[in-house]
Parts: C-alpha cells; structure tokens; sequence
C-alpha cells in the first residue's frame, strides 16, 4: 500500500480491522510516556517512545496504563494527603469523598486536569498526552549525539505502535529522514497493509511472540494469534530484520509444547537476528491498584534463572544468540 501522501485519508479494511490512515501532515497520537537513554529496546543507547492503546489484553501487561486508547485519570492514595483541594476544584462534580478518601466517578469525569494542577502531593495524574510528530521528534533529536556514539536510535514502542497507524508511519519516517536507527516493538496485531507501508522505514522489529496455539493466545491476549504469526512470516520473508522477544510466564507460557511449537516457528524465519527472553516480574500489580482494575495474575511469582537458562537452550540455534532481558 502507497504511504498516504500529505492531507489524504485512506480507509483501509482488510481482516476484520478497519483503520482510518490519515496525511503525515496531519499525523497527531496519544503518548503515554517517552524514556530517554533506554538499554533494553533495542541496540545502543535509545528513546523509547510509549504510545497508548492496544488491541491486546495480555493478563500479564506490565503497563496496564498504555491499554486504553484514551487518557486516563490515576490517583495514588497513598500519596494522598487528604488536604481536599481536589474536591473543591473539580469543576464538573466527579470528585467526591468517602471512607477518607478522595476518589472520581469516572462517569462524571472530563480529564480536564484541574485536580491533577492543584494536587501538590502528585496523588493525581493523567496518563496519555497528545503529541504532534513535531513534538515527539523534538525529545528524540535531543540524544542524538549518545546514539551516534552507541549504535542507537529511537525506539516506538506501546501499548501497540501499529494502533496508531498514521502517527507511526509519520514518526518513523520523520526519524529516518534525520538519519536516526528506528525501531518498532510490536505485538505484530495488524492488518498487513499497516506493516507493508512501514517496512521500508524500520531498521528493526522487535516483535512479541507469546503463545503458539491459537485458543491459548485467545485465552491470555483476547485474540487470535493468526494475524501475528502471518505478519511475522510475511516481514520475515521480506528481508526484515527482526528480534524476537519472548515473555516467559510460568504456567502459562513455559510448557514443553509451547517452547517446540515457538523453537520450530522461529527457526522457520529467515533474517531472524535474535530471541530476547523477557522474564515475567510482579511490578505491576500496584499499577492496576492505581488504576483501580483486577489483576488476574497476582500471585504468579516470577521464573528462576535456572528455567529460563533452558528456554533460552531450547530456542537458541547457531547464528540467533538469545538473551535474557531486552
Ligand atoms: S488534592 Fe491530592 S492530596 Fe489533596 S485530597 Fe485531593 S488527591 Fe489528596
Ligand atoms: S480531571 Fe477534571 S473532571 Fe476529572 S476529577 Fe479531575 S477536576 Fe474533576
């Protein structure tokens, strides 16, 4: 598919996924957070840019904050010092007190921000900013010098980048145009036309893969993995350099059959440049506290180094070295 010249809008409907693609020009997401001098997203020294929303629900998510597609308001009582100023300046009534605590409905609920500017003891915050490519480029083009010197680049990375499609294509290739390394980290859940317009932009994907048989993957992520694993082949078979990553989650995704159906899968792709393990840690849970949702997984303790030592074995092969950690 062409890249969407300036100004011009392409609905694209292709799999059951419908996306709206619209000018680089007018290119304008939702960012939920931008981390400067990352290590693990990729080679060299990085900014990794967090765009929110994402069509997964992995029950495992440590940034349960960049699933909703839109901004979101977080409180963190602990923080809370009860001072009442966010009450009396909410200027739309979803404040209110009770038990001693000062909680939100969130139907009432504009994000307009004002408890967020008068909470001096940072217990209120919104998560998600709408950010130009401009402004995105902006925090980017500030270590470009560190990326020079490592090796690095810039890193889009989610939530889900390929949710944002247009913002995507325009931040990626406002990046090559300045001679920065990109690199996309993705669940690989889109249409192909999506992946097909970005390619030629990216220097590598770090591409998840997470559960081979498709009920399981349902089961855990709320969807088919068939459009992931197509994607994976089709960029794989285009020349694309890609590394794997590979959360392990005891129990879930650590069996035998799994690890076979994955070491085979990903011996299948050429191009594969590496398999990265990404061990699972609890650190979340206190994120869906804040965030005031369930978390299925709260008693899952992490895998030890010994398990991970031997699925990083079972899927390593000559010329594909797998690390532990991103
Ligand atoms: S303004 Fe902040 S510290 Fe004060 S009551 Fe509201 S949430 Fe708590
Ligand atoms: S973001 Fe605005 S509407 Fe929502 S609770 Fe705060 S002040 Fe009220």
């Amino acid at each position: 598919m062409p890249v969407a010249p300036k100004g011009a809008i392409i609905l694209a409907i292709a799999r059951g996924f419908c996306i709206l693609l619209i000018g680089a020009g007018m290119a304008q997401g939702l960012v939920f957070d931008i981390k400067r001098f990352s290590i693990h997203d990729g080679p060299g020294i990085r900014t990794t840019v967090f765009f929110k929303g994402c069509p997964l629900a992995c029950r495992w998510c440590h940034n349960p904050e960049s699933q909703s597609s839109l901004q979101e308001l977080i409180l963190r009582p602990n923080r809370c010092i009860r001072c009442g100023a966010c009450l009396s300046a909410c200027p739309h009534g979803a404040t209110f007190r009770e038990d001693d605590e000062y909680r939100v409905k969130p139907a009432k609920c504009q994000l307009c921000g004002t408890c967020v500017e008068v909470c001096y003891a940072e217990a209120r915050e919104i998560v998600g900013r709408s950010m130009t490519v401009a402004e995105v480029m902006e925090q980017v083009e500030r270590d470009v010098a560190f990326y020079d010197q490592s090796g690095g680049g810039v890193t889009f990375s989610g939530g889900e980048p390929l949710a944002q499609p247009e913002f995507l294509q325009a931040a990626v290739q406002a990046a090559r145009e300045r001679g920065i390394h990109t690199a996309v980290d993705t669940c690989g859940y889109a249409p192909w036309p999506v992946l097909e317009a970005l390619r030629p932009y990216v220097d590598l994907f770090l591409y998840d893969l997470k559960l081979m048989d498709d009920e399981e993957h349902r089961r855990f992520t709320g969807v088919s993995n068939g459009p992931v694993l197509e994607n994976l082949r089709a960029l794989s078979g285009a020349g694309q350099a890609i590394v794997l990553r590979v959360p392990v989650i005891p129990g879930v995704n650590d069996g035998p059959e799994n690890l076979r159906a994955l070491a085979a899968f990903a011996a299948s792709l050429p191009h594969l440049q590496g398999i990265d393990l990404l061990p699972y840690h609890p650190t979340a849970v206190e994120k869906y506290e804040r965030l005031n949702r369930a978390y299925s997984l709260a008693a899952l303790r992490p895998p030890g180094p010994e398990e991970v030592a031997q699925i990083a074995q079972v899927l390593g092969r000559p010329g594909v070295p797998v690390r532990i950690g991103g």
